[in-house]
């Protein structure tokens, strides 16, 4: 997968191929390696409801947008 790389003792992980699975934090017998969280993270919507209520906000915020663009 060539997710992690390791040079000169150094490992480095490829951000765009990792999926945050934890198996290099758990088997690392040096414990070197910690995951942070993504700067931007989005938290799924508990209900139907919120997500409705997510879509609808994207939708205004996108529609308010575009009306700015065209006056
Ligand atoms: S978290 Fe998972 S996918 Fe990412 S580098 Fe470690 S083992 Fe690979």
């Amino acid at each position: 997968m060539e997710t992690l790389t390791i040079v000169d003792d150094i490992s480095k992980v490829n951000r765009k191929k990792c999926l945050g699975c934890e198996l290099c934090v758990v088997t690392c017998s040096a414990e070197a390696i910690k995951l942070k969280n993504k700067e931007k993270e989005t938290i799924p919507p508990k209900t139907t409801d919120n997500l409705n209520e997510m879509i609808l906000n994207k939708k205004k915020e996108l529609i308010e947008k575009y009306s700015r663009s065209k006056s």
